[in-house]
């Protein structure tokens, strides 16, 4: 194996420069990019073709297939890009090579971790006595808080559930609103507690909280203890639960919050916003992510525990080789479910010290102002139908050009969600807003300016207007 590193990483950085060049006028799909992704042999090879040339294959290939997600006109699900200063450290990452495990296999990712965890608590306005821990994104960071949950629960019961599982212990009850994002419900299949067993509390087609409903069941277990999940920023249009309502009931009934903030935690950046969040300090969880709001390269997310140790109980490992450990610090890999992990902290820190605070808030309100944009548009368009208020950077709306019946226009909507996929300029998904059909942008990433959304806007109405409308007999 001889060592072209240099040379392999002067291509790519080439390559790197090109493809960053072209995020502001290419499409987000180009138009070949399914066949190049399908052009890639699947034959193992008995012979390498070295370094070089599979980095120009790759980069060659890759540069076609490659979704432009970190663009500026990827409005899809809810997608940040990498800031100049998140993607240059987590290439930096990639060099170094940290095993960001404890502080004897890096002191760097350690301590940057620890920064890090901090100054996003800053940036959240949570309590600076809260611990947390960097995540693979808000799925695993899940996984990380709930489990913190679980172990309270039974303990409540007399058990070490880390110790002994839950066998003979009731089922847990969670409670929730129709706004719980589908991976809360996977950490609770994960960790056991069962993704059916989280009862949605709501009675009304958004899946807004029925608050009467969450007081009457934490009521209903006369003292015994409960995980209620708040989202707060759900993904069909960026609804927020109640959280100050929900963290009283918790304390009244003693229950955990636990808060799922995977994108709406960032309106806390900024004072028109913030008011969303209140009531987020009084939970016992609250999750996030780095590759969304914060703009940090895939892939990175945040747990905050008030009782971080709790983390230690489910996640620490133990054998005669992992010794050493330094007591003055934390050893994140004893906190979360990766025992040797990469050092995530390095984009993070790098992002937050580049831009801070301000910074950050800056760009919360640009795209705070771009999604009103997008909305005074839809509200603007005889041809679209805007479905829900916007309290944050997801505008929920759907095409509904005048005379065409309401049972045509979910179909309609459907074939003009994959005629957008299709054309490939802008990136917008489709979702079911109180049972119809609709399109959901989300404003998220840094580098998404007036220009990228009026296109969205414009690209949606005349791929709507070619589509064929049903017959209006
Ligand atoms: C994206 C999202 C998640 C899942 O986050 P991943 O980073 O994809 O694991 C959870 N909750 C909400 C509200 C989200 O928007």
């Amino acid at each position: 194996m001889k060592d072209d590193t240099l040379q392999a990483l002067e291509l790519v950085d080439e390559e790197a420069q090109r493809y960053l060049a072209s995020l502001e006028e290419q499409p987000v799909k180009l138009p070949h990019a399914d066949e190049a992704a399908q052009s890639l042999t699947a034959d193992f090879p008995e012979e390498g073709m070295g370094a070089l040339q599979a980095l120009r294959t790759l980069t060659s290939t890759g540069m076609e297939a490659a979704t432009r997600s970190s663009g500026p006109r990827f409005f899809h699900f809810v997608t940040g890009g990498g800031t100049p200063a998140a993607l240059a450290a987590d290439w930096l990452a990639s060099v170094l090579d940290q095993n960001s495990f404890s502080w004897v296999s890096s002191p760097l990712g350690t301590r940057l971790e620890a920064i890090s965890v901090d100054w996003l608590k800053e940036l959240f306005y949570l309590p600076a006595s809260w611990g947390g821990i960097l995540t693979t994104g808000t799925t695993t960071a899940h996984i990380t808080a709930l489990a913190a949950a679980r172990g309270w629960w039974a303990e409540r019961h007399g058990v070490d559930a880390d110790q002994e599982g839950l066998t003979g212990l009731p089922p847990v009850p969670v409670f929730t609103s129709g706004y719980v994002h589908t991976t809360a419900l996977k950490a609770l299949s994960v960790l056991g507690l069962g993704r059916s067993r989280a009862r949605i509390l709501s009675n009304d087609p958004t899946g807004k909280l029925d608050l009467h409903a969450l007081r009457h069941e934490l009521r209903g277990l006369n003292g015994a203890p409960a995980i209620v999940i708040a989202t707060a920023g759900e993904v069909n249009a960026g609804h927020f639960d109640p959280i100050a309502a929900m963290a009283d009931l918790a304390a009244e009934f003693g229950a955990w919050l636990h808060v799922d903030g995977a994108f709406g935690l960032f309106a806390a950046a900024s004072p028109r916003t913030t008011r969303l969040l209140e009531g987020v300090e009084r939970a016992q969880s609250v999750v996030s992510d780095g590759h969304k709001w914060l703009n940090v390269p895939y892939d990175c997310g945040f747990a905050f525990l008030r009782e971080p140790e709790r983390l230690a109980r489910t996640f620490t490992i133990s054998a005669d080789y992992i010794s050493g450990l330094v007591d003055a610090h934390p050893d994140f890999g004893h906190l979360g479910l990766e025992s040797s992990r990469r050092a995530r902290s390095l984009a993070v820190w790098a992002t937050l010290r580049a831009y801070g605070r301000s910074g950050y808030r800056t760009m919360v309100e640009r795209h705070l102002d771009l999604a009103q944009r997008i909305a005074q548009q839809v509200d603007a368009a005889p041809d679209l139908e805007r479905l829900a208020e916007v309290p944050l950077n997801i505008v929920c709306f759907r095409y509904h050009p005048p005379g065409v019946p309401e049972e045509e226009l979910d179909r309609l909507n459907e074939r003009l969600g994959a005629a957008v996929l299709t054309d490939g300029r802008v990136y917008a998904g489709t979702t079911r807003y109180a049972g119809k059909v609709a399109l959901r942008p989300a404003v998220t990433n840094w580098r998404t300016a007036e220009a990228d959304v009026d296109l969205l806007v414009e690209v949606i109405r005349e791929l709507g207007a070619r589509l064929p409308l049903p017959s209006a007999s």
